[in-house]
């Protein structure tokens, strides 16, 4: 099968919105061409999970586990190598701006404990995903936004950076000629991270980073950011974290929902597809036009993903093999 990009003209805002034009080679083979593995039954601890192609960011994570670490402390540490990867353009530092040129970051961490911290809109810091750790330790909320979330960080000792590259101004620049605000929905590429992982003790943390839809309009924030939506973590049940169009994984309430259907016996699998399945069987639905994913696991260390669209995938590292692994899929056509 050929890459696709499904076009279509914004409906709600008139806004350009496009999810993840860029990196990782992953998009170039196939998964026959990969020989990506489908699935694996593997439950031994601690594993990591995370959404896309990111091997140096589960790389990172399991270090951390093996070393003896909390699953917190792994989710955070990997996700923060893809934040500082100017390279990819939908993470932290070089990741692509609003339709003002304006870089903003979503992110999220949740613990064992069901606390939880987040950022939304926050310019200027690489590392959104650490700052929302700060929240959930040092702060009596859950959120901080703007520049509310910016001065917070800075009182923290995060450094401000200017996070638009000279990669990402350029494809601003070039999105301006015709800023015709219409979304590019690129099925099979990098986008946000989201990750999940079990430590030795059997402990469950996620978190979740992401620069958001390129040329989204000013002030937007999607799901990554918000607990239940783009991540949950329950340490009795499992973990869920999405990627894709937010908008619809915030209409669904998609990773609490995930984790729940887990709690009634679905298997991280089912309840991946169950949850794909409430977008795309809504009457109307467009999702023809759109992709979103969801990895999820288990307290026994079971994992699933599932998405909209062919080449979605999920890398995980486990018993020593850091792979990657294609997502089963609802669209055949
Ligand atoms: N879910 C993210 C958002 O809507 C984007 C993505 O995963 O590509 O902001």
């Amino acid at each position: 099968m050929k890459r696709r990009n499904f076009i279509k003209s914004a409906s709600l805002t008139g806004a350009g919105i496009i999810v993840g034009s860029n990196l990782t080679s992953c998009a170039e083979k196939s998964a026959e061409e990969r020989e990506v593995p489908v699935s694996t039954g593997k439950t031994s601890l601690p594993l990591v999970i995370a959404t896309w192609h990111v091997m140096d960011s589960t790389v990172k994570a399991m270090k951390i586990l093996q070393d003896g670490g909390t699953a917190l402390d792994a989710v955070e540490q990997g996700c923060m190598v893809e934040e500082a990867n100017e390279k990819g353009q939908s993470v932290g530092k070089g990741g692509l701006p609003d339709r003002d040129g304006n870089v903003t970051l979503d992110a999220c961490i949740m613990d064992k404990h069901g606390n939880c911290g987040s950022v939304v809109y926050l310019q200027n810091i690489t590392h959104a995903v650490s700052v929302a750790r700060k929240v959930m330790e040092d702060t009596p909320h859950v959120m901080l936004a703007g520049k509310g979330a910016e001065q917070f960080a800075l009182s923290r000792g995060f450094q401000p950076e200017d996070l638009l590259t000279e990669a990402s101004k350029a494809a601003w620049e070039k999105w301006k000629i015709e800023a015709k605000y219409k979304p590019i929905i690129n099925i099979e590429n990098h986008d946000t991270i989201g990750m999940l992982a079990i430590d030795k003790n059997g402990d469950i943390s996620g978190a979740c980073t992401t620069s958001g839809l390129a040329y989204k309009m000013g002030g937007r924030v999607g799901d990554s950011p918000i607990i239940g939506s783009g991540l949950f973590v329950d340490n009795e049940i499992g973990a869920a974290v999405a990627t894709g169009l937010g908008e619809e994984v915030v209409k669904t309430v998609g990773s609490f929902l995930v984790v729940e259907l887990m709690r009634q016996g679905k298997s991280p699998q089912e309840a991946c597809k169950e949850a794909i399945s409430r977008i795309v069987n809504k009457p109307n639905s467009d999702y023809k036009n759109f992709q979103v994913g969801y990895i999820a696991v288990n307290k026994q260390g079971v994992t699933g993903s599932y998405s909209i669209h062919q080449w979605f995938s999920m890398t995980k590292f486990q018993d020593g093999v850091n792979e990657q692994i294609q997502s089963d899929y609802f669209n055949k056509d």
